[in-house]
């Protein structure tokens, strides 16, 4: 039980009055007082330093009697010291044991982690996953530069990037090419960064079957359709005025599925293609194109305004941007009531150039603006089937927007029209070739 500190002082204070006063006791008598009360402090004073040194000695030592015998400052302060070495072992231990437990279990993470240092992007710690998806062994690769270790997967830039990296998606594993990656960089403090690799091989099998399967359902359905259609085509409504409606409706569902045929081809297409040829698109001749198609669809509903600002030409897939482009100023006409305006404007911006379709239709409203581009996604059923629309052209827009590096932009308000902004950056500008012909 520990001895309250005054009381363990004021015992000890006593024992040294004690001594002082049996010293003088026995001092006077003999004469000499002074001596005897000098003699006595030396003695206390050399009492002290013997403690003192004795507490020093267990300090550097660790080793404490099993428990302090005495009642006085020293066994009190004694007693103190062992408690706080007691209870800083206990921590250490239980900050060992949470240390040995995070590490297990970042080591048992199915997912590559490796803990670069930021500065020198040297390898920290890597966990057992690193050397089955990366590669990374220990203890060759500690202390190692990231980017030099996993030179096939070309990261020095990406990793060059820091916190606003994007992560890096389906990337074959440095050790078995057959596996596939996603990485991501989490600049999880100021000096550190940690790498993370998912192995997405079985996702991405299943999306190629998924892939594999929608394409070869649409191609498989191409051939009947085109049959049905043509029959259709043959017969006459107002030969049999009594089908006349039947007959009208049943054409019109056999266009329908034959453009929602043809638009699933097209995504899938875009989606099994890796990059796009460099051609230059003669944007003078395309304008052109947006327009006469816009007016063909209008049929004099609305007005179209062509704005050509930019004097310069993109690079890329001619027929591609030609899909995407038409697919917004079908998109301007169909949602737009008769008596708007479709404006179709190219203009340069920044390094760049940007292909805008703005109409003064009915607008989206703003929660639906971020699910737009995806597949089959609608605002409104009823109004994209009645206009004849598949709900999937903004995602074909999408992915051609993707395969050229550029970035479809939206911007609406419900009720005043919208506008669709395809941005490209400046590696996709050309100079503007003069049209065949002209003069030079
Ligand atoms: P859809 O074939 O149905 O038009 P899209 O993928 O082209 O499919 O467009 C998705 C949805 O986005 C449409 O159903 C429509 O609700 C909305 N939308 C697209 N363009 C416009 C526009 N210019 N004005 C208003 N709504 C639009």
């Amino acid at each position: 039980m520990s001895v309250p500190t005054r009381p363990a002082w004021s015992r000890t204070l006593g024992h040294q009055a004690l001594a002082l006063a049996a010293a003088l006791a026995v001092g006077w008598p003999l004469g000499h007082p002074w001596p005897a009360l000098a003699m006595a402090a030396l003695g206390v004073a050399a009492w002290h330093c013997w403690r003192l040194h004795g507490v020093l000695a267990r300090l550097q030592s660790h080793q404490w009697p099993p428990s302090a015998t005495g009642r006085g400052a020293w066994e009190e302060l004694e007693r103190q010291l062992r408690l706080n070495q007691d209870g800083m072992r206990a921590r250490n231990r239980r900050l060992v044991a949470m240390l040995r437990a995070y590490g297990a279990v970042a080591a048992a993470l199915p997912d590559a982690v490796v803990v670069i240092e930021r500065n020198s992007q040297r390898v920290q710690w890597f966990n057992d996953a690193a050397t089955a998806l990366l590669g990374l062994e220990y203890p060759r690769d500690m202390g190692e530069p990231l980017g030099e270790r996993l030179q096939g997967l070309r990261i020095a830039h990406w990793l060059a990037a820091g916190r606003n990296a994007e992560p890096l998606l389906d990337v074959a594993s440095p050790a078995s090419p057959e596996v596939r990656l996603n990485l991501r960089l989490i600049p999880y403090s100021e000096d550190m960064w940690l790498v993370v690799a998912r192995d997405v091989t079985k996702m991405m099998r299943l999306e190629q079957v998924r892939r594999d399967f929608v394409a070869n359902v649409s191609h498989e359905l191409r051939t009947p359709l085109t049959v049905v259609h043509g029959y259709l085509d043959m017969l006459e409504p107002d030969d049999q005025p009594e089908w006349a409606p039947m007959l009208r409706e049943m054409q019109r569902q056999s266009q329908r599925m034959t453009r929602l045929v043809e638009d699933l081809l097209t995504l899938s297409r875009l989606e099994a293609q890796e990059g796009v040829e460099d051609a230059t698109v003669a944007m003078e001749p395309m304008l052109s194109t947006l327009r006469r198609e816009a007016e063909a669809l209008s049929q004099g509903r609305h007005r179209v305004v062509v704005e050509d600002a930019a004097g310069v030409d993109l690079a890329g897939s001619t027929r591609e941007l030609h899909s995407a482009f038409s697919n917004l100023v079908s998109n301007a006409v169909r949602y737009t009531p008769a008596g708007g305006t479709i404006t179709i404007r190219f203009a340069r911006e920044g390094g760049g150039a940007v292909l805008q379709v703005a109409d003064t239709g009915y607008g989206i409203p703003a929660q639906h603006l971020p699910r737009l581009t995806e597949r089959f996604y609608r605002v409104s059923t009823s109004r994209s089937r009645e206009s004849g629309g598949t709900g999937l052209g903004l995602a074909i827009v999408k992915h051609v927007l993707n395969l050229h590096h550029a970035r479809l932009g939206i911007e609406s308000e419900v009720g005043r029209g919208s506008t669709f902004s395809c941005h490209f950056g400046a590696e996709r500008i050309q100079p503007r070739q003069a049209p065949p012909g002209a003069a030079p």
